[in-house]
């Protein structure tokens, strides 16, 4: 089941356990407003963070052949519902496909493991596809089409990935080995904002393990 359906289903359990609970607060004689309002406001803000939050940009296959830190192809699979495993290039094979299948749509539904597991409990025909192989030359530099340049690069002035203070010189993280300039392309699209929250969230905690005390700012 895609995160699409996965989150129709969701979505139905929701509007159903919003109207069930605005149906009892009902019943147990709070009034008319406070049930209706609770049956109108819950939906829209559910939709309203679905919409924003959950509707991302299928990553171009330009950009897919540019990630070369196999944790962040691992996290793309994560976000769009797709299997983890496997090594760099398996990873990347994975994505392709899927971005090819998807080549139509600028955006996609994306949904979390546990959004996804729940559809699929509740599923009752499977999906699958695939879609031809190969690995396309890069032809730029940067997610989504840009190129790098020296004045971005300078005005980079922490590690988009673990929020150290970026090195006057140089194009990656001393701290991380992030390249600065990549994540910070990246993390203009909402998907890489996805991408970069889960990111930043493992390298520090590496961080943290390989070299605990030591505090300057
Ligand atoms: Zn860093």
């Amino acid at each position: 089941m895609g995160p699409k359906q996965a989150w129709g289903a969701f979505s139905v359990m929701l509007i159903l356990g919003d109207l069930i609970a605005s149906a009892l607060l009902y019943d147990i004689g709070l009034g008319v407003l406070l049930p209706v309002a609770l049956m109108l406001i819950v939906p829209l803000v559910y939709f309203y963070i679905l919409y924003k939050r959950y509707h991302v940009e299928v990553v171009p296959e330009s950009d897919v052949v540019l990630f070369e830190d196999p944790e962040d192809l691992m996290i793309l699979c994560n976000i769009y519902g797709l299997d983890n495993s496997g090594e760099l290039e398996v990873l990347r094979q994975r994505l392709l496909e899927f971005v090819r299948t998807n080549k139509d749509n600028a955006f996609t539904w994306v949904a979390p493991k546990a959004v996804l597991s729940l559809g699929s409990a509740l599923e009752i025909e499977g999906v699958g596809g695939s879609a031809g192989r190969g690995k396309p030359t890069p032809t730029n530099h940067l997610p989504g089409g840009r190129t790098r340049s020296t004045s971005r690069l300078s005005s980079i002035d922490r590690c988009p990935v673990c929020d150290s203070p970026a090195p006057k010189k140089g194009t990656t993280c001393k701290k991380c080995g992030a390249d600065l300039e990549f994540y910070v392309a990246f993390g203009e699209s909402k998907l890489g904002k996805l991408v970069l929250s889960e990111k930043s969230g493992f390298v520090r905690r590496k961080i943290r393990y390989e070299e605990p005390p030591s505090r300057e700012d």
